[in-house]
Formats: structure tokens, C-alpha cells, sequence
């Protein structure tokens, strides 16, 4: 009850509010510099710049968000995340109305803090850590009591009134104002002092335990400077900037439910215009993780190569992947806003790529692990160059064509060889005839040369005689004059759809597969060029004939002009859902 009288605005407070904001409604995206953005920052962006807006029946032309870098703790910040979290909410299309960073109202925030001294709201404070934490207990305990019936002076008696409510608390203003003053000119040690908010320690929500506002810290801020040694909490900071932002709608994870009250708490201390919150659970995603102190360790302990390793569920891990703005987006848009927690299913994303890139993606033939195949009777073909027209798109005549060359090398991919052939088995085997895409007739397997155990050729002869067998499939193939590729194949990162708490036992040793050897047939030099190639972009995607859908990664060199250099490629996802796994 009393959560809600603070959460209510005074009638002049939210007039004022009106007549800053007119029309126009407000939400923000506050994300903290402290990792890279991963498919859980996607939904939230997703809600903050569309979906909530959808849902209050905002129109277009009155939606604001504000992309707010919510940079209290220098400790974990960098400017390289500063960057990326930018390029990253750029490459996903959301246009913010502005940025603004929590940091650039330090100076407010400190004028707001000694207003709350002032007003006998907050206090200096010289616990340590461990005499907090002994505090925070002994209230909760009470609490406990509290909620059972019991009585907290028998259950959980306060013995040292140092401890609960504590020595500071009632320490003078002018006493107060001096302390914090000299926190702010550096005459402590880190951890000597902090300044805490006169909140509630009868509350059964631990949030409203007398919260830290400040903390002494002397970490040079990436963005701030070196003005600052004492940084302002995130509880602290939030609200407060969100009032000043003027936004509506302050949306956020459940988690943070528990923390609405001293939002609230403090606005109404202040004075301040309070917006809205509401809470949606948290996007959890099958095999992976999306907790960005979970996968800094992923980077840091070097399971991962990077941030945006094409197996990481980061927004630039999808990116390099090939998954794009639009497949994330109605993913997005499909998932929703709900309160109840869920995993959901990765199927659900993959199968969504698919869709996306069915349409869009062009096709070429690879092989991963290649096998040769000499034909013996290349010279006796009377179909003159063995020239063949493929449509880019094989639903989209629109898409135009490119060709392909049957020349007498070929290279099938090993697994679509066998020595022994099987019922089931509707590849190349000795002796049998399979057909070849394209060319339309068949491939007779006539011999095979091993050497060492191994088979390095195969030589065979083609058939498009009219009575020639009826193949049960049609092989991919590559010709002679491919080029030589490397093709990332990934699994899964975790061998479990939810990681427990022994998350890193659960990691998947197999998680890519990589085929250095590849080929690729040389159409691909119409679409794929070093000079195109941006690791913040989406780059080109392809779509393979029976491996799936493939993106181009920024390793690669390959120059379409000399046709010389790497390609490297990345599986973004199977052509079809894989029923096995
Ligand atoms: P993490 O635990 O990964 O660091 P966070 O919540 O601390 O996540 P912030 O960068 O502070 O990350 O979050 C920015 C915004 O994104 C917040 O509003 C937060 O609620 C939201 N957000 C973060 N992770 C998810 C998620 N998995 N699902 C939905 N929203 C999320
Ligand atoms: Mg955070
Ligand atoms: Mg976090």
C-alpha cells in the first residue's frame, strides 16, 4: 500500500510531466557498458522501441526511446563496450530519439544526494561490508518472523544496536554533509564509506534495507573522466534519470520487481515526477546462456574466440553467424512480452532464420570434405561446354541466374561416397550410377584408387544415354576451378538446454566443426569480395545446396578481381530442422 502511495504522482507533479511530454510517450533502453548486448537485450529493444507502444496504442509519430548507457560502475565499463553497444542497437534498426548516458548527470545526482542528507532521507555511513551483510540478515530473519505471526524480538533479537539499525543512522546533518563532501574530494579509502538512504528496515522486501547510494571507488570512468571518486548505485541512478528523461514507461526484467519500491521510495523523496514500471520475465534461450558475467567468462577462459563468436548468443555472435536484423526482429515479435518465466525453444529462432533466408539467400554447391572424381569420358560428351544455368534463388526466378561449369575433375562431397553401398544409401558407391545436378544424367562409379588405406580418386564415366538407370538423387558437385574454403560448422554451446549453476561442466566440447579443406564453386566470386566485408554489417549469406544456410565471416581475404585469397564461411543453420539432435 504504501509502494502505491509513492508510485502515485501529485496531481501537479504529472501535469507538469503532460506538459513536458505533450503527445509524445517514452521509454527508454538502459543497458550497462559492461559486456556486449546478447538476444536478450534484442527483446528487450524490440519492447522498448516497438512493442510497448503497440500494446498502450501509441501512434508512430508519437513513440520516443531513449538509448540510455546506464554507466554507474567504472569497475566493469569499457569503451570498447560503450562502441559496440551502439553498433549493435544501430545494426538492429531501432532509431533512438536520443543517447544519453547515466554519467552525464553525475553532478545532479550528487546535488540530489545531499538533498536527501538534508532532508534526513540518507546518511554516511562507516560499516563494512561484513557488518551490512550481518545487518541485512538479522532484518530479513525479523521479517521472516514478521510474516509467520512470530514475534522478532524472540525469534531474531536485536543484540547490538550498532549492527541493526545500525551506528550511522542518526549521525547530524551537518555531520553528514561533511563526511559525504569529503568522500567527494578523495579523503577516504575505498570501502571506508558509503552514503545509504534512510529507508526501512521493518520492510519485508530487503530492497528497502537502507540501500547504498554511493560508493568510493577511484576508477577513472570511460566516459565521465577522472572527475569522480565516488560513483552513485545503480538503484540510486536509475529513477532518478529516468525521471529526468521524463519517460513514460520504464520497463525492465522481473528480477528488478523487488527493486520498484525504493524506486519509488526515492522519487518520492526527491519530489520527482515518477514514471510507470512494469516488469516482463527475462528471455531465456535453450543451450546457451544470457548472462553477460556468464559469458564474459565464456571470452575470457577462451571457449569462445571472442564476443562475437559465431556460437556466442550475442548480437554480434548472431551477426557472424548470419543471422540478421529482420530474423531477430520477428523473433522478437513471435516471443513476445509475457510476465511468466520460460525457456524458449532455439528451434524457434532456427526455424525462423530459415524462413528468412529461404528467400533471401543465393545458392551455390559446395563440397565440405571433398573427394575427386575423374571422368574418363569427359571428351567423348557431346553436350559442347557443359555450361549450365542455375536461378540464384531456387523459388525466385526473379532472382536471376548464375552458371556453372561440368568440367572434367569434379569434387563430391565424401559423405555422398561409400565402398559399401547400402539400400538406404542414395549416394556414389563403385559400380553404381547416380545423377548429377544440373548436368541431369548420371555418374557411373568405375573405379576407386586408394593410397595407404585411404581413397584419394575416383574415376568414373557419365551416362545420359536414354536408357540409362533411373538415379534415386541428383548430387551436388563442385568443378575444377572452386575455390578453396573454409566451412564452420557449429553445434550447439552447451550440451544441456538449461545450463545449471555447474554451467561450465555443461559446455559442449563439439560445438564446431570445422571443414578447412572445402570447396566452393567459383560463382560465389559474383557475391563474395574482401572489399564488402564489415564485422558490424550483415555480410552475404548463402544457402548451400544440402548443407544449409552459410554466411561469409570477416576472416576471409578473397579478392573477387584476383580471385585470390580465403573464404571462410559459417553454417548459420541446417536447411532443415535436424531431427536427430
Ligand atoms: P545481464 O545479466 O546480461 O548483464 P542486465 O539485465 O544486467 O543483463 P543490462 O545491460 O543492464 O543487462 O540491461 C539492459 C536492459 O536489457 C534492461 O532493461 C534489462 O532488463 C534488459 N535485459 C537484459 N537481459 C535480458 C533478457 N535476457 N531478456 C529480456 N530483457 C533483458
Ligand atoms: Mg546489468
Ligand atoms: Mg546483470
Amino acid at each position: 500500500a504504501r509502494e502505491l502511495e509513492w508510485a502515485n504522482n501529485p496531481p501537479e507533479t504529472m501535469a507538469a510531466h503532460k506538459a513536458r511530454n505533450g503527445p509524445i510517450c517514452r521509454t527508454r533502453f538502459p543497458p550497462e557498458p559492461n559486456g556486449y548486448l546478447h538476444i536478450g537485450h534484442a527483446k528487450s529493444m524490440n519492447m522498448n522501441f516497438s512493442l510497448a507502444f503497440q500494446k498502450l496504442n501509441v501512434p508512430p509519430e508519437h513513440r520516443r526511446t531513449i538509448f540510455r548507457y546506464d554507466d554507474t560502475n567504472p569497475d566493469a565499463e569499457t569503451a570498447e563496450y560503450i562502441d559496440s553497444l551502439r553498433r549493435d542497437l544501430e545494426w538492429l534498426g531501432w532509431k533512438p530519439e536520443r543517447t544519453t548516458y547515466s554519467s552525464d548527470n553525475f553532478g545532479k545526482l550528487y546535488d540530489f544526494a545531499v538533498e536527501l542528507v538534508k532532508k534526513e532521507l540518507a546518511y554516511v555511513c562507516d560499516m563494512t561490508k561484513a557488518e551490512m551483510e550481518a545487518q541485512r540478515e538479522l532484518a530479513m530473519k525479523r521479517a521472516h518472523a514478521r510474516a509467520r505471526g512470530l514475534d522478532p524480538d524472540v525469534e531474531a533479537p536485536i543484540t547490538d544496536p550498532d549492527i541493526l539499525p545500525g551506528r550511522n543512522r542518526n549521525t547530524s546533518v551537518e555531520r553528514n554533509l561533511e563526511l559525504l563532501e569529503k568522500m567527494k574530494m578523495g579523503l577516504f579509502a575505498e570501502g571506508q564509506y558509503t552514503l545509504r538512504l534512510k529507508m526501512d528496515f521493518e520492510s519485508s522486501n530487503p530492497n528497502m534495507y537502507d540501500l547504498v547510494a554511493y560508493r568510493i571507488k577511484y576508477t577513472p570512468h570511460p566516459h565521465a573522466g577522472n572527475g569522480w571518486c565516488i560513483y552513485p548505485s545503480y538503484d540510486f541512478t536509475h529513477g532518478i534519470c529516468d525521471s529526468l528523461e521524463d519517460i513514460d514507461y520504464s520497463i525492465c526484467t522481473l528480477e528488478f520487481e523487488t527493486r520498484r519500491e525504493p524506486y519509488y521510495w526515492i522519487l518520492h523523496a526527491l519530489d520527482l515526477f515518477r514514471p510507470a514500471v512494469y516488469e516482463m520475465s527475462r528471455l531465456n534461450l535453450q543451450y546457451t546462456v544470457l548472462s553477460k558475467r556468464r559469458l564474459i567468462k565464456l571470452v575470457d577462459t577462451g571457449v569462445v574466440r571472442g564476443w562475437d563468436d559465431p556460437r556466442m548468443p550475442t548480437v554480434s555472435g548472431l551477426r557472424r553467424r548470419g543471422y540478421t536484423p529482420v530474423i531477430l526482429n520477428s523473433f522478437c515479435d513471435d516471443i513476445g512480452a509475457t510476465r511468466s518465466a520460460n525457456v524458449v525453444e532455439v528451434k524457434k529462432l532456427e526455424q525462423t532464420a530459415r524462413l528468412a533466408l529461404a528467400a533471401t539467400s543465393r545458392r551455390a554447391m559446395a563440397a565440405l570434405d571433398p573427394i575427386k572424381v575423374v571422368i574418363t569420358n569427359y571428351n567423348e560428351q557431346s553436350d559442347e561446354n557443359m555450361v549450365y544455368e542455375v536461378q540464384n534463388s531456387p523459388t525466385d526466378p526473379e532472382a536471376g541466374v548464375h552458371t556453372v561449369m561440368l568440367t572434367e575433375v569434379i569434387y563430391l562431397d565424401s559423405t555422398d561416397f561409400r565402398i559399401e553401398d547400402s539400400k538406404d544409401y542414395f549416394g556414389l558407391a563403385p559400380n553404381k550410377a547416380v545423377g548429377l545436378k544440373y548436368y541431369g544424367g548420371n555418374l557411373v562409379c568405375d573405379e576407386v584408387i586408394e593410397k595407404n588405406g585411404k581413397i584419394v580418386e575416383l574415376k568414373g564415366h557419365l551416362d545420359n544415354s536414354p536408357d540409362r538407370v533411373k538415379p534415386k538423387t541428383y548430387l551436388s558437385w563442385v568443378p575444377s576451378n572452386s575455390f578453396p574454403c573454409e566451412i564452420r560448422v557449429y553445434n550447439h554451446l552447451f550440451t544441456v538446454p538449461e545450463p545449471s549453476d555447474l554451467w561450465e561442466d555443461e559446455i559442449n566440447p563439439d560445438s564446431e566443426q570445422v571443414f578447412a579443406n572445402a570447396l566452393i564453386d567459383p560463382s560465389v566470386a559474383e557475391v563474395i569480395d574482401v572489399n564488402e566485408i564489415d564485422k558490424w554489417k550483415s555480410n552475404t549469406a548463402l544457402q548451400l545446396e544440402r548443407f544449409g544456410f552459410f554466411v561469409v565471416d570477416p576472416d576471409t581475404t578473397f579478392d573477387s578481381k584476383t580471385r585470390m585469397g580465403w573464404i571462410v564461411l559459417n553454417r548459420t543453420v541446417s536447411l532443415k530442422e535436424d531431427k536427430g539432435k
